[in-house]
């Protein structure tokens, strides 16, 4: 009788020690990250003059004040069906690069491959290269292993911190949070949310690394919804390297054309491509989830290939097709689909943009009561007019009526001033004899007219009369 094994809930993962290599995509993926710890680290602290009333940082998005500032931009609550435009961008741009190039978000610009390298290259500068590290963890704890792996946490948990602050300092000003922060002046959601970040980045960059790739990212998981056989993907020539009897280690006094005489590929199954790789896979087992697009496995093969003197890209960016030797297609309907989407995102935000609205203008009508007969038997309606100053400047609005014959405006204020980025209101009364009215509920237009001359606003409302009135006529 066979014996029933027992289900594997959690296996404990096999930790990965990560060899550096030193090649092209390794250069790449360097440049990148150097750029983009400068601008994530920089950014918050460049200065950008507004004018008066308007915060001094070139990148800020006020939450309490509902604004963002993006260097000479400023983006008003009004405006954030723009942010639906950047994400529908992101999403299309985000599918056509996976389906043409792959991973290539994964492998060099996430934020998580971003800190995950980092974080490692600390681990290599304080514990050594692959077989050190292995060999510290296989050691029995003493003064000198604690000292390193002490010091590996505190540089991680520094690294964590200025990431923390940093992100923190595009919501709030982020020189009077680094003044105020470390003299615990500053407000206790800061030092919570400081905390908070500082705990996920050190938590996922440091303790978790590749497992946030291959466990959790959602992305990795429906790649393959997004790829064909034209994409460009990571990947090993198994023909080439495998030969028709596998593939073998290199043998004494055997020249290469004798290997390939015996039915022996290229690979020396020399295991390199497997060391380096940062999520620990093979890419000699085919295209799989973990696959990150990192190609350091492409440098880790070609200073092999180039060490026994054959030509480089054993493994490389190369598409199904091409490694059957059919020709590789980009310009699919797919993706020409996607290049349609994106220009017309790129074409409707740069409209929006170039027609943006230097006001607000929102008119709110007293309800309670709709309307009141004067003693001259005239009716009036009460409304609140509201104008929103999206100017670096103070700007003064005059407010007038059309469209309703025999009509009074009575405004509070001849001209109405509005400080920058702020809103302020009106009450306005509109006075019709009762003569003139031959509804019980007649449009008409208030008409907000900025005095610089720059815009002025339609906003069209109703007047209400009492129906006994309109109906005895
Ligand atoms: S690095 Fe190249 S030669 Fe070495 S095992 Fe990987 S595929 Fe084979
Ligand atoms: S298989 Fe190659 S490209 Fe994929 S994650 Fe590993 S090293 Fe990077």
């Amino acid at each position: 009788m066979a014996t029933e094994q027992p289900l594997v809930y959690f296996e404990k993962r096999p930790k990965i020690y990560p060899r550096s290599i030193k090649g092209r995509f390794r250069d790449i993926k360097t440049a990148i990250l150097g750029l983009a710890y400068a601008v994530f680290f920089l950014l918050p602290f460049v200065r950008w003059d507004r004018g008066p009333g308007f915060p001094d940082q070139a990148v800020l998005f006020d939450l309490p004040g509902r604004a963002f500032y993006i260097f000479g931009l400023t983006v008003w609550p009004q405006e954030i069906f723009w942010l639906a435009i950047l994400l529908l961008f992101a999403a299309v741009l985000l599918f056509f690069v996976t389906g043409m190039a792959g991973r290539v978000w994964c492998g060099y610009f996430c934020f998580q491959t971003l800190w995950t390298d980092l974080f490692f290259m600390i681990e290599r500068w304080i514990e050594g290269e692959r077989p050190a590290r292995m060999r510290l963890d296989k050691e029995r704890l003493s003064v000198h292993k604690i000292g390193l792996k002490v010091t590996k946490h505190l540089l991680w948990l520094l690294v964590a911190f200025a990431t923390a602050f940093a992100f923190t300092g595009y919501f709030t000003d982020s020189l009077q949070l680094a003044q105020e922060f470390f003299l615990l002046e500053a407000a206790v959601p800061a030092y919570v949310t400081i905390l908070i970040l500082s705990a996920t980045t050190y938590t996922m960059a440091g303790l978790m690394k590749e497992q946030v790739c291959t466990t959790f990212c959602p992305y990795g998981r429906f790649q393959s919804v997004m790829f064909d056989e034209n994409t460009m993907i990571v990947a090993y020539d198994k023909v080439r390297g495998e030969g028709s009897n596998g593939r073998h280690k290199p043998q004494k006094g055997v020249t290469h054309e004798q290997r390939q005489a015996a039915g022996y590929g290229d690979c020396i199954d020399c295991g390199l491509c497997v060391q380096v790789c940062p999520t620990g896979i093979d890419i000699r087992n085919g295209l799989q989830y973990q696959c990150i697009s990192c190609a350091l496995c492409i440098d880790a093969c070609d200073t092999i290939m180039d060490s026994i003197n054959q030509p480089r890209g054993l493994i490389r960016y190369s598409s199904e097709n091409e490694l059957e030797h059919k020709p590789t297609k980009h310009w699919t309907p797919k993706n020409i689909a996607y290049v349609a989407v994106l220009s017309l995102a790129v074409l409707v935000f740069g409209y929006s943009m170039a027609t943006r609205s230097h006001m607000v203008v929102d008119v709110q009508q007293e309800r309670q009561p709709l309307y009141v007969q004067l003693s001259d038997g005239r009716i009036q309606n009460k409304y609140i007019v509201k104008v929103t100053n999206k100017q670096a400047q103070p700007a003064a609005y005059r407010i007038q009526m059309t469209g309703l014959p025999q009509a009074e405006l009575q405004v509070n204020q001849e001209q109405l001033a509005v400080a920058p980025g702020k809103t302020a209101k009106v009450n306005v009364f509109v006075r019709v004899p009762p003569q003139a009215l031959h509804e019980e509920k007649q449009h008409f237009e208030f008409k907000i007219t900025d005095l610089s001359g720059r815009e002025e606003k339609i906003y069209t409302i109703d007047f209400y009369a009492p129906e006994s009135l309109v109906r005895d006529k």
